[in-house]
C-alpha cells in the first residue's frame, strides 16, 4: 500500500535570522534592517534607509539586508 501524499514545499523561514541595523545598533538600539547598502557598507532600517533619499547617497546601491557583517 502506498500513501501517495503531496510533498510540501519546504518553508525556508523556519530559522530566519533577524539582521539589525547597523547604525541604531550604535545606539544600543535593536532596528530590524530592510536593506543593506554596499555604499555605506551598512545594514539599514527604514529610518535610517532614509538618508538616501538625499543627494549624494541616492545612487547607493541597495540590496538584501546581508546577515554576519
Ligand atoms: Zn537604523
Ligand atoms: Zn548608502
Amino acid at each position: 500500500m502506498t500513501t501517495n501524499r503531496p510533498i510540501q514545499p519546504k518553508v525556508e523561514n523556519s530559522e530566519v535570522e533577524i539582521i539589525w541595523c547597523d547604525a541604531c545598533l550604535k545606539d544600543d538600539q535593536r532596528v530590524e534592517a530592510i536593506v543593506y547598502c554596499h555604499d555605506c557598507e551598512k545594514n539599514l532600517c527604514e529610518q535610517c534607509e532614509m538618508i538616501h533619499q538625499f543627494p549624494g547617497y541616492k545612487n547607493h546601491r541597495r540590496t538584501r539586508p546581508k546577515p554576519g557583517l
